[in-house]
């Protein structure tokens, strides 16, 4: 029988009104659990730990991936698979996070939350979860079908570094744009074998430590010098993510290239992420991309900004040497970038 851990960090699936009834606050997992007695049907053996404090996901940190991590790394030979319930604001981040931090991964970790509070009459919660733990307990041949970080929304899955929330309204909230979902959940549970991330790795093992010394610069039409400069010499950044028009583009001020490549000289790791959901940046593709590639901007290709953003940190919390770093942001390492 399979052994799974679901591990509660809060969100919106565990939440009740508050007091005055004019919010929603994070609540414990019992109130979670006993809402989906269904759970136990499903053959497996569960057991479940929580965030001594649950908290809304908008207040999560590196050092929660680090600690759901450590998670999973101390119940790891204990345990065929993780099941993590989470908030869906920031759900791709910690995806994403998590994905960068283990090698030899032989089990799934699939991240899981809702639209609406378990308690509430049309929740999309309990689908969810028993979802989930369903893809979580798949197995061939006693080898864990998913072998990655995944995340099961609406009867979907897909791999975590590339999803975003898309929609705050919908129960299909999160969107792969660049990637091929890995299974569907229809009357049968249907993977895409072919799509499945497998290690090269044979040792499990966790790498810890996320730089925050970073910044996200957001262009748009009549962005000021004053703005962009205010990030590119600020002296306490180690990595800035560029958010790019179209395939990467940015106004054609002779200031702004200059900048950038300062802050390169500078040691600065700058990356280039467009705007766009779906698709990949190219640069040198148009004029007013062109000279960004020579400047020392890496291109994110069609990486999610959640995947690039927390690539950044996780590589600059391992290295002081940036060059390593630009080399690594262009790499695939866990299947969160398309090499074309
Ligand atoms: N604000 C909530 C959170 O991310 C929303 C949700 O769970 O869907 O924790």
């Amino acid at each position: 029988m399979s052994k799974i851990l679901i591990i509660y960090t809060g969100g919106t699936i565990g939440m009740v009104e508050s007091e005055d009834q004019q919010t929603l606050v994070p609540f414990d997992l019992k109130h979670i659990l006993e809402k989906v007695p269904e759970l136990h049907k499903l053959g497996a053996e569960l057991d479940s730990v929580s965030f001594d404090q649950p908290i809304d996901s908008s207040d999560m940190m590196p050092a929660h991936w680090a600690h759901l991590a450590h998670q999973v790394e101390v119940n790891y030979d204990q345990y065929d698979g993780f099941v993590i319930l989470h908030g869906s604001d920031t759900l791709a981040y910690t995806a994403s996070a998590l994905s960068f931090m283990f090698e030899g991964l032989r089990k799934p970790i699939i991240l899981t939350g809702s639209q609406l509070p378990i308690g509430r009459i049309r929740t999309d919660a309990r689908e969810n979860l028993i979802t989930a733990v369903d893809f979580a307990i798949q197995k061939i041949a006693d080898e864990p079908v998913i072998q990655e970080v995944a995340v099961c929304f609406e009867d979907q899955l897909f791999r975590g570094n590339r999803t975003k929330k898309f929609s705050t309204e919908a129960f299909d909230a999160f969107i792969s744009p660049n990637y091929p979902d890995l299974a569907a959940a229809g009357v049968n549970l249907n993977f895409d074998h072919q799509e499945l991330y497998r290690s090269e790795k044979t040792a499990f093992r966790l790498t810890g430590g996320f730089d925050q010394r970073v910044a996200v610069l957001t262009f748009f039409p009549g962005i000021t010098e004053q703005l962009v400069l205010s990030v590119l010499t600020n002296e306490s950044l180690r990595g800035i993510v560029l958010m790019t028009f179209g395939a990467g583009n940015l106004p054609r001020h002779p200031w702004l290239l200059e900048a950038i490549k300062k802050a390169v000289a500078r040691g600065l790791v700058v990356v280039n992420v467009t705007q766009c959901a779906k698709g990949n940046v190219e640069q040198g593709k148009y004029e007013t991309s062109s000279g960004l590639a020579e400047g020392g901007v890496v291109s994110c290709g069609d990486m999610t900004l959640e995947a690039s953003l927390t690539k950044l940190m996780f590589l600059l919390g391992q290295s002081e040497d940036a060059d390593w770093v630009r080399d690594q942001m262009a790499t695939n390492l866990k299947g969160e970038l398309s090499i074309r």
